[in-house]
């Protein structure tokens, strides 16, 4: 949210933000996304879902509302929670939320190595997952048919 406020500039003033997770109120990686939301004048912020993290915990929408900003929570909020799911999952059970995707072709093999492979895992892994997982631990498939990209480890 930082970074989008610093996007937006000077059009943030007087807007709606609306934002999928309440507003932080504490210093993580980046101070607190409620200041920069005050900061940045905007008017009113449209919230998803409340935080689940006993730090957060409804602090961000208080310090939005003394600070005289608007405030309406729970829009769309069942979306939100699927949307937030991999940081629910480890706030609420402190492990880490784990997902396996495996595919097959048609007649259980892989046709590694040739071209105009039909392979679903190469499809799926190139767009959808590698933008969503904070890691990714390559299959064989991976290794013999793509490079395997490692985004940073976020904590
Ligand atoms: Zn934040």
């Amino acid at each position: 949210m930082v970074f989008a406020l610093k996007d937006a500039g000077e059009l943030a003033e007087g807007a709606t933000a609306y934002v999928s997770l309440e507003p932080c109120n504490h210093y993580g990686r980046t101070p607190p996304c409620t200041e920069a939301l005050i900061k940045a004048k905007v008017k009113k912020v449209v919230v998803g879902m409340v935080d689940p993290n006993p730090i957060v915990d409804s602090k961000g929408l208080e310090r939005l509302r003394d600070a005289g900003i608007d405030v309406t929570v729970g829009v769309e909020e069942e979306l939100c929670k699927r949307l937030n799911k991999a940081f629910i999952h480890r706030i609420v059970t402190g492990k880490p939320f784990v997902t396996l995707r495996y595919s097959l072709s048609i007649n259980d093999r892989e046709k590694l190595g040739e071209k105009n492979s039909t392979s679903i895992s190469k499809i799926i892994s190139n767009t959808k997952f590698r933008k969503i997982y904070f890691f990714w631990i390559p299959g064989v498939g991976d290794q013999r048919n793509q490079k395997p990209i490692y985004p940073p480890l976020k904590l």
